[in-house]
């Protein structure tokens, strides 16, 4: 669905949602406007660097840690690599993010028992959502002992648009409850973010849903399946104050 797609951005020009969640810890979700954030996509890394240095600058951070995503199910703390291969990245108050044209978008807040925010940036695609990224994301930050954990999902391709051959939607839909679904054309599809949100509150994690918005509809954002190679998007999370 394109919700808010009439709408200009109530957030300023490179953010599509920006909320400090909690007290000292703020969710965002950028949008074209803020350009293309990934290096493995389009050949100017040069603009990427920039693009970055700026969000970092609006956020008012030193800079966000990025992943080497590779559609996986393996989580990785934040620390001194400058992008360790994972498709969630942990944090104690770092900032941390994730790229999208499509995929999910999926931000996670709560708290350690020393009070430190418990973070997470995750990567929701197909191949990681049905590989149980979501799942090890949460139980890696509840291994460390985090509580009173809330979800937000961001931009991503809605259950209307993303087509895919029936037997792959029946095969998803199988292992990820929830995802099964039709286009608004009448054809087999995933709907990813219901998939995602179904994993989530069966693990007892409170999701919000105001920051979703359909990346294939919406041309604020970029979509792989609309302009293939164009760019991404990120999710963000960071403490401060
Ligand atoms: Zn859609």
């Amino acid at each position: 669905m394109s919700r808010g797609s009439a709408e200009s951005a109530p957030y300023g020009g490179l953010f599509w949602w920006r909320r400090d969640v909690r007290p000292g810890v703020t969710v965002a979700f950028t949008q074209a406007a803020a350009g293309n954030l990934a290096f493995h996509v389009g050949e100017d890394g040069e603009a990427v660097r920039r693009h970055r240095a700026r969000l970092a600058a609006e956020a008012g951070v030193p800079s966000f840690q990025y992943m080497s995503q590779v559609h996986g199910c393996e989580a990785a703390w934040a620390g001194d690599d400058a992008a360790p291969t994972a498709d969630a990245l942990l944090s104690r108050g770092k900032p941390v993010a994730v790229m999208v044209a499509d995929c999910v978008p999926l931000v996670l807040v709560g708290q350690f028992p020393d009070e430190r925010p418990a973070l997470a940036a995750v990567h929701a695609g197909r191949p990681g959502l049905a590989a149980g990224i979501v799942t090890e994301a949460v139980a890696r930050l509840r291994d460390e002992g985090a509580t009173e954990l809330e979800a937000w999902l961001g931009p991503s391709i809605c259950g209307r648009c993303y087509e895919v051959p029936e037997q792959m939607r029946d095969q998803v839909a199988e292992i990820v409850p929830g995802t099964g679904g039709t286009t608004s054309w009448g054809t087999p599809a995933l709907d990813l973010p219901a998939g995602v949100r179904t994993q989530l509150e069966a693990g007892g994690v409170v999701v919000h849903r105001d920051a979703e918005a359909c990346t294939y509809e919406d041309a604020r954002f970029f979509s792989h399946r609309r302009a293939p190679g164009v760019g991404r998007i990120a999710g963000l999370v960071w403490a401060h104050g």
